[in-house]
């Protein structure tokens, strides 16, 4: 298969076909000093992307490394968006699920302004369902509303996308941690931790894999 011509953020490459926008800014030999985080594994949300194809007329967003090179694509990184304003919030605070609606909607009561535009939905790599998460929300449905959000890396394109700035990035961050703290901790984590702490089942480091790798003398100096 041909090469793919591209160009991204000003600069014209050529990539290999199947192979990420990622590999073949690198393989260019330009330096990566910003959109930088798991490298290749879709996990951090660093490398957001605006993508446009030849004869569409609007930009996708997208990852670098999950986008692969096509020839003619257009593409620009899109730096961290921060979102409208910080939510600060103590997890030990929030009370019990009893009061989830009002804790809710005391920190994110923009979520209630939702006009359903759906931009969210399409700005987000994951697939995620971003609107719906922003309305069960609002109306209290923790664990749906963080079931949704499963997938999130946390690239922020749903915050730069959305016209209401309801943050929704940050409200799916905070639901997830609501329901983590407010739910029983796994019996089967509980239980080995009791274990290890009575020094019933101590870590046995001499088990394959057990250690990490000893660096090498080049490491080492
Ligand atoms: S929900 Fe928002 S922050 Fe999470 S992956 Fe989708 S666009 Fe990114
Ligand atoms: S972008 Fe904002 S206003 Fe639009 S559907 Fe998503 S959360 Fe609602």
């Amino acid at each position: 298969m041909a090469t793919a011509r591209l160009v991204i953020d000003g600069h014209p490459i050529e990539g290999e076909p199947g192979t990420s926008l990622l590999q073949a800014w690198v393989a260019a030999g330009l330096p990566l000093t910003e959109n930088v985080g798991c490298m290749g594994q879709g996990v951090c949300g660093a490398c957001r992307v605006l993508v446009r194809r030849p004869g569409e007329r609007l930009a996708q967003t997208g990852l670098a490394c999950e986008t692969l090179v096509e020839d003619g694509l257009q593409v620009a990184f899109i730096n961290l968006s921060r979102g409208s304003r910080p939510h600060p919030y103590d997890l030990h605070a929030l009370g019990d699920s009893w009061d989830a609606i009002a804790r809710i909607d005391e920190l994110f009561p923009e979520a209630e302004r939702c006009r359903h535009c759906g931009g969210c939905d399409s700005a987000c790599p994951k697939g995620i369902q971003v609107q719906q998460m922003v309305n069960l929300a609002a109306v209290g449905q923790t664990y749906a509303a963080a079931e949704l959000f499963d997938d999130c890396v946390q690239c922020n394109l749903c915050v730069a996308a959305c016209p209401e700035h309801i943050d929704p990035a940050h409200l799916g961050q905070l639901v997830r941690r609501m329901t983590a703290a407010m739910t029983l901790r796994p019996s089967d984590l509980i239980m080995r931790l009791h274990e290890l702490e009575a020094g019933e089942q101590p870590i046995d480091l001499d088990a394959p894999g057990a250690r990490p790798p000893a660096p090498d003398a080049e490491d080492a100096r």
